[in-house]
């Protein structure tokens, strides 16, 4: 703790689901200074099981950030609950994130790890639905939906795609083409030749009647029967943190890094879904892996420089 009463740290991850934890478990074992600063809200947490991530096959998410947590508070990370709502990084000397309950953490470098909001599609009883049989990879629940009646809500040309995946699982797969969509006559044989029916009308709701899918219902009230429901649902990575740094973003939204996950603000990296919708639990944690080995050589560089820059003893003869 500095003069002002801040704590001060070599990194402050903010974001502790599975690539900050991982950054932190990285960098603690390093014998750096960490300090983990998480909302609690990590994106797979509607879901009741982690699927795809080798040696922990079909834990619940929470049990895995829990665990996570233990084995990098164990390597004397911090891990604090709260809200990273803004961040300065001036051009020399320790930067400065300030909690939305007021506390402050120095810091040399900051990583952001703050995940992304999905967007899911505007139905009735979505919410109720989401993680559990309105789904939204079918690597994440393929396993767990096989031989059963399956949906795509139809999107986006990519909802072709996912209908042409999701018919691997099962015999029995409708694509509920919605207005604005409108497959070309090849993607439209693709998915006779996969088995898949075509269906096309606006999607309007859920039914679910006793807590479990039983339809899509649609705008003129047919409806097509499945126990789930496959999406697409947009991603929102937006927040008022990474706005305030300025850091540049890509096409999608999320945080533009170069190869080893830096961002365009000097001193701020980028790792997981907040750089990459698509990583999954795995591949966000090993994305995470990879940059802290990075901030870490970058951290060794400035401790090096340092020393150099300090007088010396003169070499005992
Ligand atoms: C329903 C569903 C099921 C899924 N199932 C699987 C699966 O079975 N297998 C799989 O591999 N992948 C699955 N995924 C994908 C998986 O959720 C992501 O790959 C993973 O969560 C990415 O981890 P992350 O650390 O980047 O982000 P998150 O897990 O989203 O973690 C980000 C953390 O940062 C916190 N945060 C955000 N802003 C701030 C801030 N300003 N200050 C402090 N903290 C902040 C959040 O509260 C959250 O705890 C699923 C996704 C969904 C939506």
């Amino acid at each position: 703790m500095d003069d002002t009463g801040t704590d001060s740290y070599d990194v402050v991850v903010a974001g502790g689901g599975i690539a900050g934890l991982t950054t932190a478990l990285v960098l603690g074992r390093g014998r750096r200074r960490v300090a983990v600063v998480d909302a609690g809200s990590p994106r797979n947490s509607a879901a009741g099981h982690v699927h795809g991530y080798p040696g922990r096959e079909g834990m619940p998410p929470r049990d895995l950030i829990a665990e996570v947590r233990r084995e990098a508070a164990g390597y004397g990370v911090q891990l604090v609950r709260g809200t990273v709502a803004s961040a300065q990084v001036p051009d020399a000397g320790p930067g400065e994130v300030r909690l939305e309950d007021g506390r402050r953490l120095a810091f040399r470098h900051l990583v952001l790890a703050t995940g992304l909001r999905d967007v899911i599609p505007d139905l009735a009883g979505a919410a109720e639905r989401w993680g559990r049989d309105l789904l939204q990879c079918p690597y994440c629940h393929g396993w767990e939906t096989a031989d059963r009646p399956l949906a795509v809500l139809g999107t986006a040309e990519s909802s072709i795609q996912q209908a042409l995946l999701v018919s691997t699982l099962s015999d029995d797969v409708t694509l509920i083409v919605q207005p604005g969509l409108e497959p070309d006559a090849e993607a439209l044989d693709k998915l006779q030749v996969m088995g898949v029916d075509v269906v096309r009308g606006a999607a309007r709701a859920l039914k679910a009647p006793n807590d479990a899918l039983a339809a899509v219902v649609l705008e003129d009230g047919r409806e097509v029967p499945c126990e789930a429901v496959f999406c697409e649902p947009g991603a929102d990575a937006s927040s008022a943190l990474v706005e305030d740094l300025g850091c540049a973003l890509n096409e999608d939204g999320t945080i533009d890094t170069n190869s080893l996950g830096a961002t365009s603000v000097s001193r701020v990296w980028a790792a997981g879904n907040a750089a990459d919708p698509a990583r999954q639990v795995v591949t966000a944690a090993g994305d995470a892996y990879r940059m802290a080995v990075s901030l870490n050589a970058i951290l060794l560089q400035e401790d090096v420089a340092e020393r150099l820059a300090a007088p010396r003893q003169p070499a005992a003869p």
